[in-house]
């Protein structure tokens, strides 16, 4: 026998006996990576490692409509090591927990409206806070006139859970005055001000949802504004004027023709009146990018994405024109995305957390 084979009968030989250790040990390799794994992960805090500044953190980009990618719509704000949730999708607290925002960390939610898509995840948000942080006082939620019924209605259908962790966990470890959430009714203007920080609500054209609200915020010099959903109005530049960041919600009309289309000549007439309605009360790509042009943003990010986009092919689809009306970047918002800006600076950092 040559050298080569020897060469290559021993270096089977060991690929062999790896792969029998591998399974041979299958149990307590799996227990090893386990623990390896909680113990890098466990209290892991996007948080804890921020530097001072003004922070978005995109934890759902989703809609209505199904999109195994995204999350239901949902944003996080952190001004200094201050927590802010604008909305609360469905998905979007799982999506926290990948990405290492922990829910007990919440200050405060702000929504825009009550479609059901930014509040199908709110009821489990509260409840996550509260069981993961202990609090004695219920989680401040702040939005339009309505905000009484959301919040009592999760409260009331979150009850009886209450009752069974507190029997289970005791009161010292979840203390029952600190559950649920507190509705705080809002209207247009500074909702909140507190150390440098100040949370501006203003109202937008979401007809016939109205009141509806976007919100900017503003921190050492810097400043992001959120749109909520609404339709291209004349005054949504006016309230991003200067704005570093501006997340505006969008739907491709062309694209929901097309869905439009299909459901009709699949014979489900009632599916496509209701998407035939959908784009009236949104802004699309193109007109969000007119937004960002006049408003003199920094840079345009695009959530509430719809119609769902599976490839990065569709996202050149989703955004045609858009590039003729900003000159400034424009980005598809995915489930993950963070952007950091520094204290007064012009910088805009981006990375993707998960
Ligand atoms: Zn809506
Ligand atoms: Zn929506």
């Amino acid at each position: 026998m040559n050298l080569m084979k020897k060469l290559v009968l021993f270096f089977a030989a060991i690929l062999t006996l790896v792969f029998a250790a591998s399974q041979i040990f299958k149990v307590q390799i799996g227990e090893r990576i386990f623990a390896k794994a909680v113990s890098k992960n466990f209290g892991n805090s996007v948080l804890s490692d921020l530097p001072d500044g003004l922070h978005v953190v995109l934890i759902g980009t989703g809609s209505p409509l199904a999109d195994p990618s995204r999350a239901g719509p949902s944003t996080a704000v952190i001004a200094g090591k201050r927590l802010f949730i604008v909305d609360s999708g469905g998905g979007a607290v799982r999506k926290m927990g990948e990405i290492g925002l922990p829910p007990a960390a919440i200050e405060r939610v702000l929504l825009t409206h009550f479609h059901s898509d930014h509040i199908d995840g709110l009821g489990e948000l509260m409840l996550q806070r509260w069981a993961g942080g202990g609090y004695s006082e219920p989680l401040p939620i702040h939005g339009p006139k309505g905000v009484s019924e959301v919040a009592h209605g999760l409260n009331a259908a979150y009850a009886q859970d209450r009752n069974y962790r507190v029997a289970h966990h005791g009161e010292g470890i979840v203390p029952p005055s600190g559950f649920g959430g507190a509705p705080i009714e809002i209207e247009a203007g500074v909702v909140w001000q507190q150390s440098g920080i100040e949370v501006i609500a203003f109202e937008v054209d979401h007809e016939p949802v109205s009141p509806a609200f976007g919100y900017r915020f503003e921190y050492k010099g810097r400043s992001v504004v959120i749109t909520g959903d609404t339709a291209y109005s004349d005054d949504l530049a006016r309230h991003a004027k200067d704005a570093d960041i501006l997340i505006s919600e969008a739907l491709n009309p062309d694209m929901v023709g097309i869905i439009e289309t299909a459901s009709r000549e699949a014979g489900n007439n009632r599916i496509g009146k209701i998407i035939n309605d959908i784009p009236d009360y949104h802004i699309t790509p193109v007109q969000a990018a007119k937004v960002a042009h006049d408003a003199n943003a920094g840079l345009l990010v695009y959530t509430h994405i719809v119609p769902a986009l599976p490839s990065a092919y569709l996202d050149a689809v989703f955004v045609k024109g858009a590039v003729d009306k900003f000159s400034g970047d424009i980005i598809v918002g995915r489930d993950g995305m963070m952007f950091s800006l520094e204290p007064q600076s012009k910088d805009i950092e981006r990375h993707q957390l998960k």
